[in-house]
C-alpha cells in the first residue's frame, strides 16, 4: 500500500515516521523547503498533560471581547469579512461552557498522555536529542491570579496530576534566576511536564523515517486531492497529480482548503501565536525550569543556549504578519523576570499558525471518503499530541486497532449537529 501523507510539520512527519514503521510505502508532500517550517517551528516547546485542554472555556468570551480595546494583550480579536472566522466563533462560543469545557478537556488529555507515553518510548530507543527539559514553573504576580487558578488546580488534583502552590520565596528557591524587582505572589510546580525543542524533533524524526524509506518530496504545494469514485486518487500539485492508495491529510492551517471538493467540512481557522528566539548571553541569570507567565500567557523555555519567548492567541485575518505590540509584550514579560539573561536586541522574531478548532481536541482517523484519513486541528497543543495522534493514525490506515479510545476525537462529531 502507497500512502501520501500531506504535510510535514510535527504532524505529518511523525505519522509518515509510524507508518512506515508498520510497513507502508509513504510519500510526504510539503509546499516548504524542509520539515516543520510553519507552526511547528518556533513554538513555545512546551509538551504538557495537565495543560493540555481547550481554549474554549468560560470566561474567555469576555476576553476575546475586552481584547478588542486593548493595545496589547495576550488574546488578539481583529474581526474580518471572512465567513469561516465567524462560523468557528459561533461554535466556539458554544464549546465555552463549563460541561462542554471538562468534555473537551479530558478528550486532550487522554491523547496527551498517551502522546508523552509514545514521545517517551521513541526517545528511549532512538536516543534522540531535542534539548528537553523537565518540569514548568507557572508563576502568578498577584493573589488574584492565584484565585482565578484555583479551578485548573482543583482539576489537577482530581485528575491525580502531581503539583506543588508555591510561594514567592519557594518560587526563587525552584528558579533562583527569578529576579526581585517584579512582584511575584506565588507560583504552580507541575514537575511532570516538559519541555523541547519541537522543530529539532521534527527534523530528527524526519532523518530516521527517510533512512527507512520514506520518500519526501519538498517545494511540492498540493492544490486540491482528486476523487474518483467515491476514493482518493491523487493529490493534485503544481507539477501533475501524485497518485495514492491512500492519503493522511495533516497540512495544518491550510487543511481545510485542501478538504474542498471531498464533502469533508471541518470549522478549522487558524489562531496566530508569536515568538521571540534569544541566545542567552549570561548563563548564570538565565533560567534553568521553563516559566509561565500567567498575566499575560508568556511562556520562557530554555532550549540549549537560547531563551525561547512565545504567547498571544490572536483570531484575526490570515496574514503572517509580525505584530509589534505582541512581540513588544514578549519582550516585556521576559525582561520582567530575566532582564540581564539574553541579548535580547539580537531576537529572532517568528509569528505561527495554529490550526484550531472549536472545541479542542484534534480530528483523527478516517473519513467519508474510504481512503481519506486526519491528522489535524492540534491547535495550541500539536507538539503535546503529536507523536500520540500519529500512532492512532497510522494504526488505523493500517488497519490495526488504535491503542486508546477515540471517542471525541475524531471526525464523527462535527457530522452530527450538537456534538
Ligand atoms: C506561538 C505558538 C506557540 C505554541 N506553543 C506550543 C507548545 O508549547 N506546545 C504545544 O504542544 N504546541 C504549541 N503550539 C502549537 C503547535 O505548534 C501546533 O499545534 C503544531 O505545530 C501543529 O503541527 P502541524 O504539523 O499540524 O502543522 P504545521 O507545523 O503548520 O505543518 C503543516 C505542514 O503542512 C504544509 N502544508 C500546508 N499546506 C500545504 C499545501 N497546500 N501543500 C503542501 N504542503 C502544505 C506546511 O508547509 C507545513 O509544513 C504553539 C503554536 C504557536 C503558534
Amino acid at each position: 500500500m502507497h500512502v501520501l501523507v500531506v504535510g510535514a510539520g510535527i504532524i505529518g512527519v511523525t505519522t509518515a515516521f509510524e507508518l512506515r514503521q508498520r510497513g507502508v510505502e509513504v510519500t510526504v508532500l510539503d509546499r516548504r523547503p524542509g520539515v516543520a517550517q510553519e507552526a511547528s517551528y518556533a513554538n513555545a516547546g512546551v509538551i504538557s498533560v495537565a495543560y493540555a485542554r481547550p481554549w474554549a472555556q468560560p470566561g474567555m468570551p469576555r476576553k476575546v471581547l475586552a481584547s478588542l480595546w486593548r493595545r496589547q494583550s495576550a488574546l488578539i480579536f481583529r474581526p474580518t469579512l471572512d465567513a469561516a472566522q465567524w462560523r468557528w466563533l459561533a461554535r466556539w462560543l458554544g464549546e465555552c461552557r463549563l460541561e462542554r469545557f471538562r468534555r473537551n478537556k479530558q478528550r486532550m488529555q487522554r491523547l496527551a498522555e498517551y502522546s508523552r507515553a509514545v514521545l517517551h518510548e521513541l526517545r528511549r530507543r532512538h536516543a534522540i536529542d531535542y534539548e528537553q527539559r523537565q518540569g514548568w514553573l507557572q508563576l502568578f504576580r498577584s493573589a488574584a491570579d492565584i484565585e482565578a487558578t484555583k479551578p485548573s488546580i482543583e482539576l489537577l488534583a482530581e485528575a491525580g496530576m502531581p503539583h506543588r502552590l508555591l510561594d514567592a520565596a519557594a518560587c526563587r528557591v525552584l528558579e533562583p534566576a527569578l529576579i526581585d524587582a517584579t512582584p511575584l505572589a506565588g507560583g504552580l510546580h507541575l514537575p511532570e511536564e516538559e519541555t523541547g525543542n519541537c522543530a529539532y524533533f521534527a527534523r530528527r524524526i524526519k532523518d530516521f523515517a527517510a533512512q527507512a524509506g520514506v520518500a519526501f518530496r519538498f517545494e511540492t504545494a498540493v492544490t486540491g486531492l482528486r476523487l474518483e469514485g467515491g476514493r482518493v486518487v491523487a493529490a493534485r500539485t503544481a507539477i501533475g497529480d501524485v497518485t495514492a492508495d491512500a492519503v493522511v491529510l495533516a497540512a495544518g492551517a491550510d487543511s481545510a482548503r485542501l478538504l474542498r471538493g471531498t464533502g469533508v467540512k471541518l470549522p478549522l481557522y487558524p489562531v496566530k501565536g508569536y515568538s521571540l528566539t534569544v541566545p542567552i548571553s549570561r548563563f548564570e541569570f538565565a533560567p534553568m525550569v521553563s516559566v509561565m507567565d500567567e498575566a499575560f500567557k508568556v511562556a520562557i523555555t530554555r532550549m540549549g543556549n537560547r531563551l525561547r519567548v512565545a504567547g498571544a492567541a490572536e483570531i484575526g485575518n490570515r496574514k503572517l504578519a509580525l505584530r509589534d505590540t505582541a512581540l513588544g509584550m514578549l519582550l516585556r514579560v521576559a525582561r520582567d523576570w530575566f532582564p540581564g539573561a539574553a541579548a535580547y536586541a539580537q531576537a529572532r522574531t517568528w509569528v505561527g499558525a495554529r490550526p484550531m478548532l472549536p472545541d479542542g481536541p484534534p480530528v483523527l482517523g478516517p473519513t467519508a471518503v474510504a481512503n481519506l484519513f486526519l491528522n489535524l486541528g492540534h491547535g495550541s497543543t500539536g507538539w503535546s499530541m503529536a507523536c500520540g495522534s500519529a500512532r492512532l493514525v497510522a494504526d488505523l490506515v493500517a488497519g490495526r486497532p488504535p491503542q486508546i479510545d477515540l471517542e471525541g476525537l475524531t471526525v464523527e462529531r462535527f457530522a452530527r449537529a450538537s456534538p
